[in-house]
């Protein structure tokens, strides 16, 4: 049986990241298997993020914002996002860039099988893969499916439908992307659409859902098609690409660190943020701290401060304000970028403001209502 310093299950965003990270750190010459059941030749999603400064994928970065419009209940605008960008990076461009960098390693393989099974050993980290057996000091597991169904939990999912289309007019900005626009009926959920424009005459339209299931591609398909005959004058269009997915919204605990030579990241790590789901750029972060620790330590464990923990409550309320519908949720991002400035609001969400500055977005959001759910929430979590 063939073994390894590393081998990582998965080689989709995750998978390539930490990859791409280990050849950027002083294990860059350790053996690594990377292990996918798909060859990953096709353009399967694109990832959007916020990010101040260059990022590690800027070469490939497809397009770029310096603001972003924002539609709401009482008020509508473009958002001063300040020294933050809003990005798009394609997976197709991701996947070639990713496998060609990690062409230039010898020691790194690449092998498409079906992963049957990962385990810990005492000898290390076990996978079988298409009936074949492999060994590694650590097994990096993306493939890990979540289940994410405790009903004391929040499990909420962000699910979304969108076209590339192809207008027969110049009908986009292409220096305003819309993140997120409420002129949709809600239904009683959190439903929405991006416009994220490549050209003047092509963009990507997505209708997006915050609730407990994913609907039928009839109930994506009429909003998106009313909202671009009513909102965009595109005066015919061609639908180029289709773009779903599901994401998890939850606060249920997922383990990172399951047993001492497997380590899951990605998704299956629970590095997606509960509350936005948003996970691309989460997952940069938390891979790089993981290669840190490894090449420092040997321990690819990462660790969380108590204090820093407070984030996760805010996560849980949110989704308890959005599970048990307390408040609108349209009415709620309304307020949320109405009352803060759109920057400290990235900031928050990326976990990187102070106490002072979280207390003061709190205080600009219906108070009763996320009183509640704190309540709840602290009840939930004691019982
Ligand atoms: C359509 C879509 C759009 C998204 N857009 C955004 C966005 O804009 N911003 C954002 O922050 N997040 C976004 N996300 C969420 C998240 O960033 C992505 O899902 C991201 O790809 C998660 O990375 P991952 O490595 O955990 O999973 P994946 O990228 O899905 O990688 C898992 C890999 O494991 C492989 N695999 C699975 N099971 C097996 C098996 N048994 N054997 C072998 N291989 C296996 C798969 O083929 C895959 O390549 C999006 C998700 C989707 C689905």
């Amino acid at each position: 049986m063939k073994r390894y310093d590393f081998i990582i299950a998965g080689g989709g965003m995750a998978g390539l990241s930490l990859a791409y990270y280990l050849t950027q750190s002083t294990l860059r010459d350790r053996s690594i298997l990377i292990l996918d059941k798909e060859f990953k030749n096709k353009n399967d999603r694109t990832w959007c993020f916020w990010e101040r400064g260059e990022g590690t994928f800027e070469p490939i970065i497809f397009r770029k914002w310096p603001a972003v419009d924002f539609f709401g209940t009482v008020f509508s605008g473009s958002l001063n996002i300040g020294n933050y960008q809003y990005k798009m990076l394609r997976g197709i461009d991701f996947y070639e860039f990713v496998r060609n960098q990690l062409a230039k390693h010898p020691n790194i393989e690449f092998k498409q099988a079906t992963i049957n099974r990962v385990k810990d050993t005492p000898q290390g980290g076990f996978v079988i893969a298409d009936d074949e057996p492999y060994m590694a000091d650590f097994v990096f597991d993306s493939t890990f499916q979540l289940k994410l169904d405790i009903p004391e939990q929040h499990n909420l999912l962000q699910h979304f439908k969108g076209w590339v289309i192809n207008a027969q007019n110049p009908c986009f900005d292409v220096k305003k992307p819309i993140m997120m626009d409420f002129r949709v009926e809600q239904q009683g959920d959190c439903r929405f659409i991006y416009v994220l424009p490549f050209d003047e005459k092509t963009a990507l339209v997505e209708y997006t859902v915050f609730n407990e299931a994913v609907l039928t591609d009839y109930e994506y398909e009429v909003p998106l098609r009313n909202y671009i005959d009513r909102f965009l004058e595109t005066g015919g269009y061609q639908i180029c690409e289709t773009e779903f997915g599901v994401i998890p919204m939850s606060d249920e605990p997922t383990q990172e660190n399951p047993s001492e030579h497997v380590v899951r990241i990605g998704t299956a790590g629970g590095f997606t943020k509960p509350s936005t789901g948003y996970t691309f750029q989460r997952t940069q972060r938390y891979l790089a701290e993981i290669v840190k620790n490894l090449a420092a330590t040997g321990s690819p464990k990462r660790r969380t401060s108590w204090f820093n923990r407070r984030f996760g409550l805010y996560d849980s309320i949110l989704l308890n304000v959005l599970h048990k519908r307390r408040y609108p949720a349209d009415d709620f991002f309304t307020l949320l970028y109405k009352r803060n400035h759109p920057a400290k609001v990235f900031e928050f969400l990326d976990e990187d403001t102070n106490f002072m500055e979280e207390l003061k977005i709190m205080s600009s959001v219906p108070l009763g209502a996320f009183t509640k759910a704190l309540f709840d929430v602290l009840k939930r979590r004691l019982l």
